[in-house]
């Protein structure tokens, strides 16, 4: 049984003055496999005095500085790659595939900031005025159970670049990743009171963060329900705000695609993190004459979709984080069965053997309109639907007709006209023919997927604040 009995404020481990206990599920089976003890408001006021004491010094740090704090908190989290991987397992059934590549990313959220900072102009020259940009203030960062390591890790290493102090509430449900990373960071021994964790509920310490005055700003990644209250409750303060929502990316096929190889890298692709991404291609565009061909397979690509227990190294798709969220995707395919979409793999209930845990069956639905719930709500769930389409610009009218616009995914073999169909998707990041990755590049969302960009000197840019000095 694992206890989490400390939180990390001012670089000490401190036990918290909130005496709530939240119980760590095992998702496989339904276990109790550890504890925490949830912080309070009081903890939360304590570690944002310590941020706002340490950032009068921080706040000054020189460039080579803020890089050599990089390069050691890069050192103290890459050290702990398989303790990361193992308890990722454990608490929320990230599958060993997904887990083990998530966590080879870890270096890289550091070593772009390094090269960020490294050439980022702090003291801009604009006529015969100057531009300085500052640190904002102290950061409130309150980050998801299915991203918890590299959402904090990137936001910790764009905060240090730009010379911000942080308080971290990670969800609940990522506390065994949130003591590895209050352990690495704590070993990387940046001085007292730069990165502070409260460890509670989003209701009580998420919430003090967001109404504290001395938070400058919130950089939130979470559900879009979440983030909207963030926003409202943020602006009495006027905090700045990054907000990470959610998703229901479209994946769109042209006609003149491989569909041997788009279509099972697209299931794939909808399945990572057992259907449990932000990112996730949920929504497959398919020229109306190719369907039955997609059909096929989709089908075929299903079957071959391992559905299992996590640490298992074939394992696609593991449980789903909670039993709430178990029901949750079960409600989303009954309704997709009631809309009238048509069921081409999986289905209700769990697959066998597996009875114990949060499982869900890999699910196709074929034959969906875009106006079916399953198409326009994020399920969070191995759902995968299939809508056929007539025209490009059909397509590409589907393919913005939701509230979210954070991914979009196109396969063509003709890059000028992915590139010309890019042009014309409202989403703040397009992946043409596969899944791609780069830390440097801006990262964020359209329409209700959020506000602001996170990564690179995009993200850097949202932690400073421009003071024009004009002589
Ligand atoms: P969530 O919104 O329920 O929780 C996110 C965080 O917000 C948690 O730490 C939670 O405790 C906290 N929180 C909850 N209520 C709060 C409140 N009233 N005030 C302040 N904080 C509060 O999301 P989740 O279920 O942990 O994660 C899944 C969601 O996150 C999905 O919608 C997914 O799309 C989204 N997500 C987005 C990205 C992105 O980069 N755009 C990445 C990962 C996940």
């Amino acid at each position: 049984m694992k206890k989490i009995h400390k939180i990390y404020i001012n670089g000490e481990f401190v036990t918290p003055n909130g005496t709530e206990v939240f119980e760590i599920i095992n998702p496989s089976y339904n276990q109790k496999i550890g504890e925490v003890i949830l912080a309070d408001e009081v903890d939360t006021r304590n570690a944002i005095a310590a941020a706002k004491e340490a950032f009068k010094t921080f706040s000054k740090s020189t460039v080579d500085e803020r890089i050599s704090y990089l390069e050691k908190l890069k050192i103290a989290v890459e050290k702990r790659k398989q303790d990361f991987t193992e308890v990722m397992i454990e608490e929320y059934g990230g599958t060993f595939q997904f887990s083990s590549m998530s966590n080879e990313f870890t270096g890289q959220w550091f070593d772009s900031m390094i090269e960020s900072i490294k050439s980022f102009d702090f003291e801009q020259t604009i006529n015969s005025s100057k531009v300085f940009l500052q640190p904002v203030g102290v950061i409130g960062i309150i980050t998801p159970w299915n991203a918890s390591n590299g959402s904090i890790c990137s936001k910790v290493a764009t905060a240090i670049s730009a010379g911000c102090t942080v308080v971290i509430k990670p969800s609940e449900m990522s506390a065994l990743q949130t003591q590895l990373l209050m352990e690495a960071f704590h070993e990387a021994g940046l001085p007292k009171g730069v990165i502070n964790f409260v460890i509670g509920l989003g209701n009580v310490v998420g919430t003090e963060l967001t109404v504290h005055q001395d938070i400058a700003k919130i950089s939130f990644t979470g559900s879009t329900v979440v983030g909207k209250l963030i926003a409202k409750k943020a602006v009495d303060t006027m905090k700045r705000v990054t907000l990470e929502l959610g998703g229901k990316s479209p994946n769109i096929i042209l006609d003149d695609a491989n569909l041997e190889e788009a279509i099972p890298t697209a299931v794939f692709g909808a399945y990572m993190n057992s259907g449990q991404a932000c990112i996730a291609p949920t929504r497959l565009l398919v020229p109306e004459n190719q369907l039955e061909k997609v059909n096929e397979i989709a089908k075929a690509t299903a079957e071959k979709i391992v559905v299992g227990f996590p640490e298992k190294e074939n394992t696609n798709v593991g449980p789903m984080v909670s039993i709430k969220q178990f029901e949750r995707v079960q409600n989303y395919i009954k309704t997709g069965l009631e809309e009238g979409a048509t069921l081409l793999a999986g289905g209700t209930g769990k697959p066998d053997g597996l009875e114990d845990g949060n499982f869900v069956k890999a699910t196709i639905f074929t034959n969906v309109k875009n106006n079916m719930t399953i198409a326009q709500e994020e399920i969070f769930g191995p759902v995968l639907s299939i809508i056929p389409y007539k025209t490009e610009e059909e397509a590409i009218e589907i393919a913005n007709d939701t509230p979210y616009g954070l991914a979009a995914y196109i396969s063509s073999s003709n890059m000028k006209r992915a590139q010309k169909v890019a042009s014309q998707i409202d989403a703040g990041r397009i992946c043409i023919n596969g899944f791609s990755h780069d830390p440097m590049v801006p990262f964020g969302g359209f329409k209700q997927s959020g506000i602001g960009r996170e990564y690179g000197v995009y993200g850097l840019k949202a932690y400073l604040e421009p003071k024009a000095v004009l002589q």
